[in-house]
């Protein structure tokens, strides 16, 4: 039985408002657009990673669900130039992508890898400078190929600028 959510900053309950049966909380009714239905009933979902809550409308009676999810806390890149930006997944896949191009890594691995990046970059956060990712891609890659990790270490430099980024990864992927 998995644990509760893995959140860094989950000390805080903001439910209160939304935890009692009957409560209303201003969900619109998807069928007649009223916006004070009701709460039913509350349970776990997705292993207590999600609330499953049975509402129903006062005015036309109907019923439907919604879920209620933890949003991962906003991690900052602070980049060389001291400029911030949002921590955005994507550049990491993409970095790790091109660094393995025609190696003999599958795609599965990849996709492991960026998800241990977004996890060891959220426990590092919220605010982190773009070589602290480099580097976290690079622990990763140094096991797995060297080729991938000299590809990426000799780029990784240039991660303050995605574009820059790109260009450079494809150019020693050989293109
Ligand atoms: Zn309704």
């Amino acid at each position: 039985m998995p644990g509760p959510p893995r959140t860094r900053r989950g000390g805080e309950r903001t439910e209160r408002h939304l935890s009692h049966s009957g409560s209303v909380d201003g969900v619109r009714c998807p069928t007649c657009d009223h916006d004070d239905t009701r709460v039913v009933d509350s349970r776990p979902a997705d292993a207590g990673a999600a609330v499953r809550r049975r509402r129903t409308c006062p005015s036309c009676g109907g019923r439907f669900t919604t879920y209620e999810r933890v949003e991962p806390a906003d991690l900052v890149v602070v980049k060389r130039s001291g400029d911030r930006q949002p921590y955005d997944p994507a550049k990491v896949e993409r970095g790790v992508r091109l660094a393995t191009k025609n190696r003999p890594i599958d795609a599965s691995l990849v996709t492991a890898i960026v998800q241990e990046v977004d996890r060891a970059a959220r426990e590092l956060g919220p605010e982190l400078d773009s070589d602290q990712i480099g580097r976290l891609v690079l622990d990763r890659l140094e096991p797995l190929d060297q080729v991938a990790y000299l590809r990426f270490a000799s780029v990784h430099r240039s991660f303050d600028d995605a574009e820059e980024f790109a260009r450079e990864a494809e150019r020693l992927a050989g293109h």
